[in-house]
Protein backbone atom coordinates (compact mmCIF):
# COMPACT_ATOMS: atom_id res chain seq x y z
CA UNK A 1 0.00 0.00 0.00
CA UNK A 2 1.67 3.09 -0.97
CA UNK A 3 1.21 6.57 1.63
CA UNK A 4 -1.38 7.62 -0.38
CA UNK A 5 -4.11 5.12 -0.14
CA UNK A 6 -6.46 5.27 1.80
CA UNK A 7 -7.44 2.32 4.16
CA UNK A 8 -11.01 1.09 3.57
CA UNK A 9 -13.89 2.44 6.08
CA UNK A 10 -14.10 0.12 8.83
CA UNK A 11 -17.98 0.29 10.13
CA UNK A 12 -16.72 -0.76 13.22
CA UNK A 13 -15.03 2.30 14.08
CA UNK A 14 -17.82 4.70 13.40
CA UNK A 15 -21.16 6.13 14.49
CA UNK A 16 -24.31 4.98 12.41
CA UNK A 17 -25.13 7.63 10.96
CA UNK A 18 -21.61 7.83 9.15
CA UNK A 19 -22.12 3.85 8.52
CA UNK A 20 -25.34 5.13 7.34
CA UNK A 21 -23.96 6.75 4.58
CA UNK A 22 -20.54 5.55 4.18
CA UNK A 23 -20.64 1.62 4.52
CA UNK A 24 -20.39 -0.71 1.71
CA UNK A 25 -19.28 1.23 -0.70
CA UNK A 26 -17.27 -0.50 -3.69
CA UNK A 27 -15.63 1.88 -6.50
CA UNK A 28 -15.24 1.16 -9.88
CA UNK A 29 -11.91 1.88 -11.74
CA UNK A 30 -13.62 5.61 -12.25
CA UNK A 31 -13.20 6.30 -8.95
CA UNK A 32 -16.76 7.86 -8.73
CA UNK A 33 -18.14 9.26 -5.77
CA UNK A 34 -21.74 8.89 -5.53
CA UNK A 35 -22.73 4.48 -5.61
CA UNK A 36 -22.50 3.17 -8.89
CA UNK A 37 -26.14 1.52 -10.43
CA UNK A 38 -24.85 -1.48 -12.55
CA UNK A 39 -27.50 -2.67 -14.84
CA UNK A 40 -25.83 -5.99 -16.15
CA UNK A 41 -27.50 -9.28 -15.30
CA UNK A 42 -24.08 -10.92 -15.96
CA UNK A 43 -20.72 -10.47 -16.05
CA UNK A 44 -17.76 -11.50 -18.32
CA UNK A 45 -14.43 -13.66 -17.57
CA UNK A 46 -11.36 -13.60 -19.02
CA UNK A 47 -10.55 -17.09 -19.83
CA UNK A 48 -13.11 -20.33 -19.64
CA UNK A 49 -10.62 -21.16 -16.30
CA UNK A 50 -12.13 -18.23 -14.68
CA UNK A 51 -15.27 -19.09 -15.37
CA UNK A 52 -15.25 -22.41 -14.40
CA UNK A 53 -13.02 -21.05 -10.54
CA UNK A 54 -15.97 -18.54 -10.25
CA UNK A 55 -19.43 -20.68 -11.07
CA UNK A 56 -17.27 -23.15 -8.39
CA UNK A 57 -17.00 -20.79 -5.77
CA UNK A 58 -13.42 -21.14 -5.78
CA UNK A 59 -12.83 -17.55 -6.86
CA UNK A 60 -14.45 -14.54 -6.04
CA UNK A 61 -16.59 -12.50 -7.64
CA UNK A 62 -19.69 -12.00 -9.81
CA UNK A 63 -21.30 -14.33 -12.10
CA UNK A 64 -25.27 -13.91 -12.81
CA UNK A 65 -27.02 -11.19 -11.01
CA UNK A 66 -30.02 -13.48 -9.89
CA UNK A 67 -27.85 -14.17 -6.86
CA UNK A 68 -25.07 -11.10 -6.69
CA UNK A 69 -24.31 -7.78 -8.23
CA UNK A 70 -22.22 -5.18 -7.17
CA UNK A 71 -25.06 -2.04 -6.53
CA UNK A 72 -26.84 -4.81 -4.23
CA UNK A 73 -24.18 -6.13 -2.20
CA UNK A 74 -23.52 -2.53 -1.52
CA UNK A 75 -26.78 -1.97 -0.64
CA UNK A 76 -25.95 -5.44 1.58
CA UNK A 77 -23.46 -4.44 3.45
CA UNK A 78 -24.63 -1.30 4.14
CA UNK A 79 -27.54 -2.53 5.76
CA UNK A 80 -25.70 -5.83 8.09
CA UNK A 81 -23.35 -3.00 9.27
CA UNK A 82 -26.21 -1.01 10.15
CA UNK A 83 -27.73 -3.95 12.10
CA UNK A 84 -25.00 -5.54 13.27
CA UNK A 85 -24.83 -8.74 11.25
CA UNK A 86 -22.39 -10.70 9.84
CA UNK A 87 -24.23 -10.67 6.61
CA UNK A 88 -27.58 -9.34 4.45
CA UNK A 89 -28.85 -10.66 1.58
CA UNK A 90 -31.70 -8.13 -0.51
CA UNK A 91 -34.70 -9.50 -1.79
CA UNK A 92 -37.12 -8.46 -4.45
CA UNK A 93 -39.75 -7.80 -1.60
CA UNK A 94 -40.47 -7.57 2.43
CA UNK A 95 -42.68 -10.67 1.47
CA UNK A 96 -39.87 -12.67 -0.47
CA UNK A 97 -37.49 -11.95 2.55
CA UNK A 98 -40.18 -14.14 4.52
CA UNK A 99 -40.63 -16.49 2.08
CA UNK A 100 -36.81 -16.61 1.38
CA UNK A 101 -36.07 -16.96 5.26
CA UNK A 102 -38.40 -19.83 5.76
CA UNK A 103 -37.54 -21.61 2.36
CA UNK A 104 -34.00 -22.05 3.33
CA UNK A 105 -33.91 -22.90 7.50
CA UNK A 106 -36.98 -24.79 7.58
CA UNK A 107 -38.38 -28.54 6.43
CA UNK A 108 -41.34 -30.20 6.50
CA UNK A 109 -42.68 -31.28 9.86
CA UNK A 110 -40.95 -28.22 11.36
CA UNK A 111 -43.06 -25.62 13.73
CA UNK A 112 -43.04 -22.29 14.15
CA UNK A 113 -44.15 -19.93 16.99
CA UNK A 114 -45.57 -16.15 15.76
CA UNK A 115 -46.69 -13.16 17.78
CA UNK A 116 -50.28 -12.56 16.98
CA UNK A 117 -50.44 -9.26 15.53
CA UNK A 118 -47.83 -9.71 12.29
CA UNK A 119 -48.26 -8.33 8.80
CA UNK A 120 -51.61 -9.51 7.21
CA UNK A 121 -49.46 -11.56 4.63
CA UNK A 122 -46.62 -13.22 6.47
CA UNK A 123 -49.93 -14.83 8.44
CA UNK A 124 -51.62 -15.52 5.33
CA UNK A 125 -48.01 -16.81 4.03
CA UNK A 126 -47.51 -19.45 7.35
CA UNK A 127 -51.08 -20.43 7.34
CA UNK A 128 -52.00 -21.03 3.62
CA UNK A 129 -48.35 -22.07 1.71
CA UNK A 130 -46.10 -23.28 4.58
CA UNK A 131 -49.43 -25.35 6.55
CA UNK A 132 -49.66 -26.94 2.73
CA UNK A 133 -46.21 -28.13 2.87
CA UNK A 134 -45.77 -29.37 5.98
CA UNK A 135 -44.77 -26.44 8.24
CA UNK A 136 -47.15 -25.52 11.06
CA UNK A 137 -47.44 -22.46 12.92
CA UNK A 138 -48.96 -21.14 16.23
CA UNK A 139 -49.98 -17.74 16.70
CA UNK A 140 -49.47 -16.33 20.30
CA UNK A 141 -50.48 -13.39 22.29
CA UNK A 142 -47.47 -11.21 21.21
CA UNK A 143 -46.17 -9.47 25.01
CA UNK A 144 -47.15 -12.63 26.80
CA UNK A 145 -43.89 -14.32 27.33
CA UNK A 146 -45.38 -17.22 29.09
CA UNK A 147 -47.64 -17.97 25.94
CA UNK A 148 -44.55 -18.26 23.71
CA UNK A 149 -42.89 -21.15 26.53
CA UNK A 150 -46.12 -22.67 26.35
CA UNK A 151 -46.22 -23.52 22.75
CA UNK A 152 -43.21 -24.90 22.43
CA UNK A 153 -42.76 -28.13 20.78
CA UNK A 154 -39.89 -30.53 20.10
CA UNK A 155 -40.18 -29.33 16.08
CA UNK A 156 -40.52 -25.92 17.42
CA UNK A 157 -37.67 -24.00 14.46
CA UNK A 158 -38.55 -20.91 14.50
CA UNK A 159 -39.83 -17.67 16.52
CA UNK A 160 -41.15 -14.63 14.15
CA UNK A 161 -41.97 -11.75 15.77
CA UNK A 162 -42.57 -8.16 14.59
CA UNK A 163 -42.83 -5.05 17.03
CA UNK A 164 -43.94 -3.03 17.53
CA UNK A 165 -47.34 -4.31 15.78
CA UNK A 166 -49.00 -3.05 12.92
CA UNK A 167 -51.22 -1.47 13.51
CA UNK A 168 -51.68 -1.43 17.27
CA UNK A 169 -48.40 -0.88 18.09
CA UNK A 170 -48.00 -3.42 20.72
CA UNK A 171 -44.13 -3.86 21.50
CA UNK A 172 -42.70 -7.29 22.33
CA UNK A 173 -39.59 -7.53 24.81
CA UNK A 174 -37.30 -8.79 21.99
CA UNK A 175 -34.37 -9.86 24.80
CA UNK A 176 -37.20 -12.05 26.76
CA UNK A 177 -38.66 -14.14 23.40
CA UNK A 178 -35.15 -14.63 22.51
CA UNK A 179 -34.04 -16.86 25.49
CA UNK A 180 -36.92 -18.50 25.08
CA UNK A 181 -36.53 -19.48 21.45
CA UNK A 182 -32.54 -20.41 22.55
CA UNK A 183 -34.00 -22.42 25.71
CA UNK A 184 -36.08 -24.64 22.87
CA UNK A 185 -32.99 -24.89 20.21
CA UNK A 186 -35.02 -22.46 17.88
CA UNK A 187 -33.87 -19.33 16.25
CA UNK A 188 -35.45 -16.08 16.58
CA UNK A 189 -36.66 -13.64 13.51
CA UNK A 190 -37.20 -10.33 13.88
CA UNK A 191 -39.37 -8.51 11.66
CA UNK A 192 -37.82 -4.99 12.11
CA UNK A 193 -39.85 -2.88 9.54
CA UNK A 194 -41.28 -0.44 11.69
CA UNK A 195 -38.02 1.01 14.00
CA UNK A 196 -35.47 -0.08 11.16
CA UNK A 197 -31.84 -0.12 12.71
CA UNK A 198 -31.97 3.35 13.21
CA UNK A 199 -34.31 2.78 16.30
CA UNK A 200 -33.39 -0.50 17.46
CA UNK A 201 -31.47 -3.73 16.72
CA UNK A 202 -33.19 -6.46 17.17
CA UNK A 203 -29.75 -8.84 17.19
CA UNK A 204 -27.86 -6.74 20.02
CA UNK A 205 -31.09 -8.10 22.08
CA UNK A 206 -30.62 -11.53 20.85
CA UNK A 207 -32.85 -12.35 17.45
CA UNK A 208 -30.70 -14.39 15.53
CA UNK A 209 -32.48 -13.06 11.94
CA UNK A 210 -33.55 -9.70 11.20
CA UNK A 211 -36.17 -9.03 8.45
CA UNK A 212 -37.25 -5.96 6.76
CA UNK A 213 -39.45 -4.49 4.17
CA UNK A 214 -37.13 -1.75 2.71
CA UNK A 215 -40.41 -0.92 0.90
CA UNK A 216 -40.87 0.84 3.88
CA UNK A 217 -38.68 3.03 5.52
CA UNK A 218 -35.26 2.12 4.45
CA UNK A 219 -36.67 3.72 0.91
CA UNK A 220 -38.30 5.79 2.98
CA UNK A 221 -39.76 7.76 -0.02
CA UNK A 222 -42.44 5.40 -1.18
CA UNK A 223 -40.54 4.43 -4.43
CA UNK A 224 -39.64 0.92 -4.94
CA UNK A 225 -40.23 -2.66 -3.49
CA UNK A 226 -37.55 -4.47 -1.60
CA UNK A 227 -36.72 -6.67 1.10
CA UNK A 228 -33.75 -7.88 3.38
CA UNK A 229 -32.46 -10.33 5.90
CA UNK A 230 -29.97 -10.01 8.25
CA UNK A 231 -28.03 -12.52 10.16
CA UNK A 232 -25.06 -15.00 10.69
CA UNK A 233 -23.49 -16.07 7.51
CA UNK A 234 -23.85 -19.45 7.78
CA UNK A 235 -27.68 -19.31 7.94
CA UNK A 236 -27.21 -15.90 5.21
CA UNK A 237 -25.45 -18.52 2.62
CA UNK A 238 -28.72 -20.95 2.71
CA UNK A 239 -30.64 -17.78 2.16
CA UNK A 240 -28.14 -16.90 -0.93
CA UNK A 241 -28.30 -20.43 -2.00
CA UNK A 242 -32.07 -20.11 -2.03
CA UNK A 243 -32.24 -17.15 -3.86
CA UNK A 244 -29.89 -18.35 -6.44
CA UNK A 245 -32.15 -21.60 -7.30
CA UNK A 246 -35.47 -19.86 -7.18
CA UNK A 247 -34.69 -15.96 -8.01
CA UNK A 248 -36.44 -13.55 -5.99
CA UNK A 249 -33.65 -11.18 -6.35
CA UNK A 250 -33.62 -7.13 -5.52
CA UNK A 251 -33.05 -5.61 -8.80
CA UNK A 252 -29.92 -3.15 -9.07
CA UNK A 253 -32.02 -0.60 -9.53
CA UNK A 254 -34.34 -0.71 -6.51
CA UNK A 255 -30.71 -1.59 -4.37
CA UNK A 256 -29.42 1.79 -5.33
CA UNK A 257 -32.57 3.72 -4.81
CA UNK A 258 -32.80 1.98 -1.33
CA UNK A 259 -29.04 2.36 -0.90
CA UNK A 260 -29.46 6.21 -1.19
CA UNK A 261 -32.21 6.11 1.44
CA UNK A 262 -29.96 4.67 4.18
CA UNK A 263 -28.38 7.70 3.60
CA UNK A 264 -31.46 10.02 5.55
CA UNK A 265 -32.93 7.05 7.23
CA UNK A 266 -31.79 8.21 10.82
CA UNK A 267 -32.77 11.89 10.35
CA UNK A 268 -36.23 11.02 8.75
CA UNK A 269 -36.76 8.61 11.64
CA UNK A 270 -35.72 11.29 14.40
CA UNK A 271 -37.90 13.93 12.84
CA UNK A 272 -40.76 11.06 11.66
CA UNK A 273 -40.48 10.14 15.31
CA UNK A 274 -41.14 13.85 17.02
CA UNK A 275 -43.67 14.35 14.47
CA UNK A 276 -45.58 11.34 15.91
CA UNK A 277 -44.99 11.80 20.03
CA UNK A 278 -46.45 15.61 18.80
CA UNK A 279 -49.35 14.16 16.85
CA UNK A 280 -50.10 11.49 19.35
CA UNK A 281 -50.02 13.95 22.52
CA UNK A 282 -52.42 15.95 20.45
CA UNK A 283 -54.44 13.12 19.82
CA UNK A 284 -54.68 12.06 23.42
CA UNK A 285 -56.30 15.59 24.20
CA UNK A 286 -58.90 15.75 21.67
CA UNK A 287 -62.66 15.05 22.66
CA UNK A 288 -63.59 13.19 19.57
CA UNK A 289 -60.53 10.35 20.51
CA UNK A 290 -61.57 6.94 22.85
CA UNK A 291 -57.80 5.61 22.63
CA UNK A 292 -54.27 6.45 21.30
CA UNK A 293 -51.70 3.93 20.68
CA UNK A 294 -48.20 5.00 19.97
CA UNK A 295 -45.00 3.72 22.41
CA UNK A 296 -43.82 6.92 23.19
CA UNK A 297 -46.94 7.78 25.52
CA UNK A 298 -46.70 6.95 28.89
CA UNK A 299 -50.13 5.71 28.90
CA UNK A 300 -48.93 2.67 26.33
CA UNK A 301 -48.92 -0.62 28.34
CA UNK A 302 -45.68 -1.49 27.31
CA UNK A 303 -43.91 2.18 27.09
CA UNK A 304 -41.09 1.19 29.22
CA UNK A 305 -40.15 -2.04 27.15
CA UNK A 306 -40.24 0.71 23.85
CA UNK A 307 -37.90 3.34 26.07
CA UNK A 308 -35.68 0.33 26.92
CA UNK A 309 -35.48 -1.22 23.14
CA UNK A 310 -36.28 1.39 20.86
CA UNK A 311 -34.62 4.99 20.17
CA UNK A 312 -38.14 6.82 19.69
CA UNK A 313 -41.52 5.63 19.71
CA UNK A 314 -41.69 4.88 16.15
CA UNK A 315 -43.37 7.08 13.20
CA UNK A 316 -46.75 4.77 13.43
CA UNK A 317 -49.64 6.22 15.66
CA UNK A 318 -53.53 4.26 15.92
CA UNK A 319 -55.97 5.79 17.50
CA UNK A 320 -60.02 5.12 17.84
CA UNK A 321 -62.34 7.58 17.44
CA UNK A 322 -65.48 7.60 19.70
CA UNK A 323 -68.21 5.44 17.36
CA UNK A 324 -67.58 2.89 15.04
CA UNK A 325 -66.95 2.49 11.14
CA UNK A 326 -69.21 5.78 10.19
CA UNK A 327 -67.20 8.17 12.45
CA UNK A 328 -63.64 6.86 11.39
CA UNK A 329 -64.58 6.73 7.34
CA UNK A 330 -66.32 10.09 7.83
CA UNK A 331 -63.01 10.93 9.21
CA UNK A 332 -60.96 9.71 7.21
CA UNK A 333 -62.76 11.04 3.90
CA UNK A 334 -63.03 14.60 5.03
CA UNK A 335 -59.10 14.58 4.79
CA UNK A 336 -57.58 16.91 1.94
CA UNK A 337 -53.70 16.34 2.78
CA UNK A 338 -52.69 13.04 4.12
CA UNK A 339 -52.97 10.37 1.58
CA UNK A 340 -55.71 7.56 2.16
CA UNK A 341 -53.60 4.45 1.32
CA UNK A 342 -52.55 1.29 3.18
CA UNK A 343 -48.79 2.07 2.77
CA UNK A 344 -45.93 3.17 5.52
CA UNK A 345 -42.55 4.47 5.89
CA UNK A 346 -42.86 7.43 3.35
CA UNK A 347 -42.26 10.92 3.99
CA UNK A 348 -45.94 11.43 3.06
CA UNK A 349 -48.55 11.06 6.09
CA UNK A 350 -50.95 8.12 5.14
CA UNK A 351 -53.97 7.21 6.89
CA UNK A 352 -55.49 4.10 7.35
CA UNK A 353 -58.85 2.42 8.22
CA UNK A 354 -57.54 -1.41 8.96
CA UNK A 355 -60.47 -3.20 10.05
CA UNK A 356 -61.67 -2.57 6.43
CA UNK A 357 -58.29 -2.53 4.40
CA UNK A 358 -55.29 -4.02 5.74
CA UNK A 359 -57.05 -6.49 7.77
CA UNK A 360 -60.37 -6.70 5.99
CA UNK A 361 -59.33 -10.53 4.59
CA UNK A 362 -59.07 -11.79 8.19
CA UNK A 363 -62.64 -12.92 10.00
CA UNK A 364 -64.42 -10.54 12.46
CA UNK A 365 -63.58 -13.04 15.04
CA UNK A 366 -60.06 -12.56 14.51
CA UNK A 367 -60.27 -9.08 14.17
CA UNK A 368 -61.61 -8.58 17.32
CA UNK A 369 -59.21 -11.04 18.72
CA UNK A 370 -56.23 -9.26 18.08
CA UNK A 371 -58.60 -5.97 19.02
CA UNK A 372 -58.75 -4.26 15.57
CA UNK A 373 -61.96 -2.33 16.17
CA UNK A 374 -63.93 -0.46 13.40
CA UNK A 375 -63.19 2.84 15.04
CA UNK A 376 -59.57 2.48 14.62
CA UNK A 377 -57.75 4.77 12.30
CA UNK A 378 -53.83 4.07 11.79
CA UNK A 379 -51.51 7.42 10.84
CA UNK A 380 -47.66 6.67 9.52
CA UNK A 381 -46.47 10.06 10.27
CA UNK A 382 -44.13 11.81 7.53
CA UNK A 383 -42.57 15.20 7.62
CA UNK A 384 -45.28 17.55 6.91
CA UNK A 385 -45.80 20.18 9.68
CA UNK A 386 -47.80 18.92 12.51
CA UNK A 387 -50.00 21.91 12.31
CA UNK A 388 -51.19 20.85 8.85
CA UNK A 389 -51.81 17.24 9.87
CA UNK A 390 -53.69 18.18 12.74
CA UNK A 391 -55.96 20.55 10.61
CA UNK A 392 -56.41 17.86 7.83
CA UNK A 393 -57.66 15.40 11.29
CA UNK A 394 -60.18 18.36 12.61
CA UNK A 395 -61.94 18.92 8.90
CA UNK A 396 -64.58 16.14 9.44
CA UNK A 397 -65.82 17.87 12.85
CA UNK A 398 -66.70 21.20 10.68
CA UNK A 399 -68.90 19.11 8.32
C1 LIG B 1 -45.05 -4.16 4.26
C2 LIG B 1 -44.59 -5.14 5.25
C3 LIG B 1 -44.11 -6.39 4.86
C4 LIG B 1 -44.07 -6.83 3.42
O1 LIG B 1 -43.22 -6.07 2.68
P1 LIG B 1 -43.36 -5.86 1.07
O2 LIG B 1 -42.13 -5.12 0.72
O3 LIG B 1 -44.62 -5.11 0.84
O4 LIG B 1 -43.40 -7.23 0.48
C5 LIG B 1 -43.65 -7.24 5.85
N1 LIG B 1 -43.70 -6.89 7.16
C6 LIG B 1 -44.18 -5.71 7.56
C7 LIG B 1 -44.22 -5.38 9.00
C8 LIG B 1 -44.65 -4.79 6.64
O5 LIG B 1 -45.15 -3.62 7.05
Amino acid sequence: MSSHERAPFDPAQYDPETVAVRAGIERSQFGEHGEAMFLTSSFVFDTAAEAAARFSGNAPGNVYARFTNPTVTMFQDRLAALEGAEACIATSSGMSAILSTLMALLKSGDHIIASRGIFGSTQQLFATYFEKFGVSTTLVEATNIEAYRAAVQPNTKLFFIETPSNPLTEVIDIAAVAEVAHAAGALLAVDNCFCSPALQKPIELGADIVIHSATKYLDGQGRVLGGAVCGRKAEMDEVLRFLRTAGPTLSPFNAWVILKGLETLSIRMQAQSANALELARWLEAQPWVARVFYPGLPSHPQHEIAMRQQKTGGAVVAFEVKGGREEAWKLIDATRMLSITANLGDTKTTITHPATTTHGRISQEARDASGIRDSLIRLAVGLESVEDMKRDLCRWLES
